[in-house]
């Protein structure tokens, strides 16, 4: 695939805007990267290092050459450069950047701007497993691979299990993904995926990670790593990179329904990049961050002006995750407080959060996608919510550039040029179960497959 900074977008998307142009490098330019903790400094060598030896309660965060240039890579790997990685996969898979007409116009926006992370080929838009996660899941597996032998285990509330399970298996590898019983659907790839564990949990995305946890103490496996995970957040740094190399500046706000909030540190995380860079402004983007009523306990804690989630954040949380409809969002363990996290990344940017209603969501839905014309996920419908009531409060001006990342979508059309293979699991366990119990079964798996 040709790359390019517009997506194969035409008009609507860059006007013209080739900011990088002349500054394509193949491979002249030093890789090199480490990791520092954002506690005490530490700088890490990174060997799939996901904390700090000190002990820190801190991200690692990756250090990279100042300056952004593309490669001529296919997908996400255009942007190498700010990826830790020192490989590629031949893999067109990356979020576009387009300018909205249509929802603009409905809801009274002169420069809104979509990320759309899904499977829309007609807007070159190919990420067959139709969520952001997949930007994730492209760098964590070769991170995995250039340090080590173990098999990763991934838990997570579909989405994430879906992303890895299909990279892996395209690349020929071996995963454990270990998801609530009630997400199930969601295990399905467009690869036939011979070489992926799944386990279901009767519980939910809290306990698969609990169980996902234990799991990756087992011999030959080893626990992805979440949110300290820095090819997670780099890779879905990508959304950032592309909206300002195709528009050539940053956004002056940044819309995402969180439910770890791992996707808005990582956009954070990005802009601080593009500032230093010097090309793309010198404004960190306003993060506007939602979730879905009535499960928001960082909308909770951040409301009220903590650092710290409360018991009070997740009260009833139980049936709270029942009812929402984007159960993505159901993480009761985020990455808020540690340094580094969520609250840092509000106060950073002079943030905001929002707290929408599964009907706010579904009006949203219906409206996004009769305005663009693709179906999206009920967690992208969250943020197009927030939009629309942050245009209502005046959070945001008529001329402000923003930029909504539509983290999910294109399951419809995907279904139209593809058969779905369906992942069966190789265990149900329930959310207390002893990891001894399951400890043969699982290291036996791993003997026959990796
Ligand atoms: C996981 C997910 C989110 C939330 O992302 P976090 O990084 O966990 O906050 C939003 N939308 C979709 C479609 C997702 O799959
Ligand atoms: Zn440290």
């Amino acid at each position: 695939m040709e790359p390019s900074y517009c997506n194969g977008m035409g008009a609507s998307c860059c006007n013209g805007m080739g900011v990088l142009d002349g500054e394509i490098s193949d491979g002249d330019i030093d890789m090199n990267y480490h990791l520092s903790c954002l506690n005490c400094g530490k700088v890490v060598e990174d060997n799939y290092t996901n904390a700090c030896s000190s002990g820190c309660d801190a991200l690692l965060r990756t250090e990279y050459g100042k300056r952004l240039y593309l490669k001529e890579l296919p997908g996400i790997f255009k942007f190498m450069d700010w990826l830790p990685v020192e490989d590629h996969l031949p893999v067109d898979s990356a979020p576009i950047t387009y300018k909205s007409k249509a929802l603009a116009s409905e809801i009274g926006l002169k420069n809104l701007y979509i990320s759309f992370s899904g499977y829309w080929p007609e807007k070159g838009a190919n990420i067959r497993t139709c969520s952001f996660k997949e930007l994730e899941a492209l760098p964590t597996l070769l991170r995995a691979k250039r340090v080590g032998n173990d098999t990763l285990v991934i838990p997570s509330a579909g989405n994430t299990s879906r992303a890895f399970s299909q990279i892996s298996s395209l690349m020929g590898g071996a995963v454990v993904t270990v998801v609530p019983e009630s997400c199930l659907h969601r295990m399905w790839t467009t690869e036939e995926t011979g070489n992926v564990c799944l386990i279901s949990v009767r519980g939910d995305y809290t306990d698969a990670i609990g169980v996902g946890n234990e799991i990756g103490g087992l011999d030959g496996l080893v626990s992805e790593g979440g949110v300290k995970n820095v090819a997670r957040r780099d890779g879905m740094g990508t959304v950032m990179l592309d909206a300002a190399v195709t528009t050539g500046i940053l956004p002056d706000h940044y819309f995402q329904a969180v439910g770890s909030g791992t996707g808005a540190i990582a956009a954070w995380e990005a802009s601080e990049r593009l500032i230093r860079d010097g090309r793309f402004g010198d404004a960190l983007p306003e993060l506007h961050l939602s979730q879905n009523l009535p499960f928001t306990p960082m909308y909770n804690a951040w409301r009220e002006g903590r650092q710290k989630l409360s018991e009070e954040d997740m009260h009833d949380a139980e049936s709270a995750i029942n009812m929402i409809r984007a159960d993505v969002l159901s993480n009761r363990a985020p990455p808020y407080s540690i340094k580094g996290g969520v609250y840092d990344a509000l106060v950073a940017t002079r943030g905001r959060m929002y707290a929408i209603t599964n009907k706010e969501g579904e009006k949203a839905e219906k409206l996004f996608e009769s305005a663009e014309e693709i179906d999206v996920d009920p967690a992208a419908s969250i943020c197009i919510a927030s939009l629309i009531k942050a245009v209502e409060k005046g959070n945001v001006g008529g001329e402000d550039r923003i930029l909504l990342n539509v983290t999910g979508g294109g399951y419809k059309r995907l279904e139209e040029d593809y058969n779905l293979c369906e992942i069966i699991p190789y265990l149900c366990v329930n959310k207390d179960i002893e990891i001894d119990d399951i400890e043969i079964e699982i290291e036996g798996w791993v003997e026959q497959h990796v």
